[in-house]
């Protein structure tokens, strides 16, 4: 049997977070709003007016260049992208064509290890081909046989960004969207949601026989606004060219349009020719003139990326690559990790199971922000202090971590106000033990009959009697002893 594979490469439209659209005043982001609430004559384009450029909008998409390794050009301009249609009321999208602002780049992007045993974890690099600025263009809503204009969205800033033909599996078109949102979000320069179309994405997908390096002909999916719809867009498309190809047919250039609730891909259109646009240089914008002084400017203090920091938390704190990945999803959860290792100045991994398991639960569960918490990365580390330390048990600490979240107090004042010191006064212990073994004459009978795990179980009650705080380790050397 012929073995495929299949060439991937997508096309995303990234909604950059300023405050205002990109050649006008109204508000950016109308996500939340009325149709036709943000708009003015400037982005509805009637005659007479003039754009003006937001310089906030090329400053995000600097940072992005940047991030993306893209070369950031000098002199970059604006185009006229020619097309008719309802939502696009000037008749032309304001876009860079030939001379944009970023030039090529890449993404590394880390794949995990299937399940597999033959497969391992790998590295797979994604070319950027187009990293350009550009409006957002209305919303069509159609409804019976009427169609609805929202005009909130037109001047929207984006940034369009095409990869090279790259990608070789769906799931390595996920991982590409996965790791786009999370380098986005780090920079502070977009929501990245797709599900509020802050990032949005065009699948192209071909196959070819493995081994060869061709670029057979292509379909593109449109309409996909999840990252799991991604996925299963592309992965439905592969099966289907496979089949076409077993049967002898050719692949067509379609356009594609994927419908989530059926899981299958409708054809929208043959595909339109970049000449049919007419591009040509905007005439009412002038340049970017990027000098060296304003790139500085922008990139001072341009931060260590997530990937360079999931490296270095293996490095540094000996980590397992799945602890720097968690610790990493998000910029303001890696800087309390490493406060709180800072500030704690024992085993790192320690801090790591306490932030993955329990305080990231608390972050989750109660939507909480890791940089305005309560319980701060200095009051996390002086808990662990007073665990190690033996002033109070493992869970006595965990039952803390939400006190401190709740009242803002010092971990330290908690345990000695409400007395939660652990008891390992030998007698107090040794009453308790008593009271459970009179409390409890069949199970001390099938331990002496020969089923010495009951022990765990004795611990246990006993634990449950001093509400946590017995020594463990005290309470068993005791019951043993009673039970000899
Ligand atoms: P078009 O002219 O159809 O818009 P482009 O050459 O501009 O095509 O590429 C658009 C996107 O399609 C890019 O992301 C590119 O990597 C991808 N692409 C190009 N050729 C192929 C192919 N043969 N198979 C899969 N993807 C492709
Ligand atoms: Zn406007
Ligand atoms: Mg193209």
């Amino acid at each position: 049997m012929t073995e495929y594979e299949a060439v991937i490469g997508l096309e995303t439209h990234i909604q950059l977070n300023t405050k205002t659209k990109i050649f006008c005043s109204c508000k950016a982001d109308s996500w939340a709003d009325e149709p036709n609430t943000n708009i003015c004559p400037v982005c509805c384009g009637l005659p007479g007016v003039l754009p003006v450029l937001n310089k906030a909008v090329v400053e995000k998409a600097v940072v992005l260049a940047n991030a993306m390794h893209s070369e950031i050009q000098p002199l970059s301009y604006f185009d006229r992208k020619n097309y008719f249609y309802p939502d696009l009321p000037k008749g032309y999208q304001i876009s860079q064509f030939d001379q944009s602002l970023g030039k090529g780049g890449y993404l590394d992007l880390p794949i995990p290890a299937a399940n597999s045993f033959d497969k391992k974890a790998y590295i797979r690099r994604v070319s950027i081909w187009k990293l350009h600025i550009e409006e957002d263009a209305g919303k069509t809503k159609n409804a019976g046989n009427r169609r609805f204009i929202d005009f909130n969205r037109c001047g929207v800033p984006l940034v369009e960004m095409v990869t090279g033909p790259d990608l070789r599996t769906a799931d390595e078109a996920a991982q590409y969207l996965i790791r786009l949102r999370q380098l986005l979000r780090w920079l502070g320069i977009s929501e990245a949601d797709m599900e509020k179309a802050h990032l949005r994405c065009d699948a192209n997908v071909s196959i070819r026989v493995k081994g060869e390096t061709v670029l057979n002909p292509k379909t593109e999916i449109k309409n996909v606004n999840s990252i799991e719809a991604v996925r299963d867009a592309i992965a439905t498309e592969i099966d289907r060219q496979v089949r076409e190809v077993e049967a002898g047919h050719r692949i067509e250039a379609w356009t594609l349009e994927w419908d989530e609730d059926t899981g299958s891909l409708k054809k929208m259109r043959s595909k339109e020719t970049e000449a049919d646009y007419r591009y040509f240089r905007e005439p009412d914008l002038l340049p970017i003139r990027m000098t060296e002084e304003w790139k500085a400017k922008i990139l001072a203090g341009f931060p260590e990326l997530p990937l360079q920091r999931r490296a270095r938390f293996v490095e540094q704190y000996g980590l397992p690559e799945y602890d720097a990945d968690i610790l990493t999803g998000e910029r303001r959860l890696s800087d309390y990790y490493e406060e709180a290792v800072k500030d704690y100045g024992g085993d790192p991994k320690k801090v790591s199971n306490w932030l993955m398991n329990d305080v990231l639960r608390m972050i989750n569960e109660q939507g909480l922000n890791p940089s305005e918490m309560k319980l701060t990365p200095q009051a996390l580390a002086s808990l662990l202090k007073l665990v190690d330390g033996g002033t109070i048990n493992i869970s006595t600490g965990k039952s803390l971590l939400q006190k401190v979240q709740d009242t803002g107090r010092t971990p330290e004042a908690i345990v000695s106000e409400e007395g939660l010191g652990k008891v390992s006064d030998d007698s107090a212990i040794r009453t308790v033990c008593e009271e459970v073994l009179t409390e409890s004459p069949n199970e001390v009978a099938s331990y002496k009959a020969g089923k010495v795990t009951l022990i765990g179980w004795f611990v246990g009650q006993v634990m449950k009697k001093m509400r946590g705080k017995a020594d463990a380790a005290m309470a068993r050397s005791i019951l043993e002893e009673l039970l000899k």
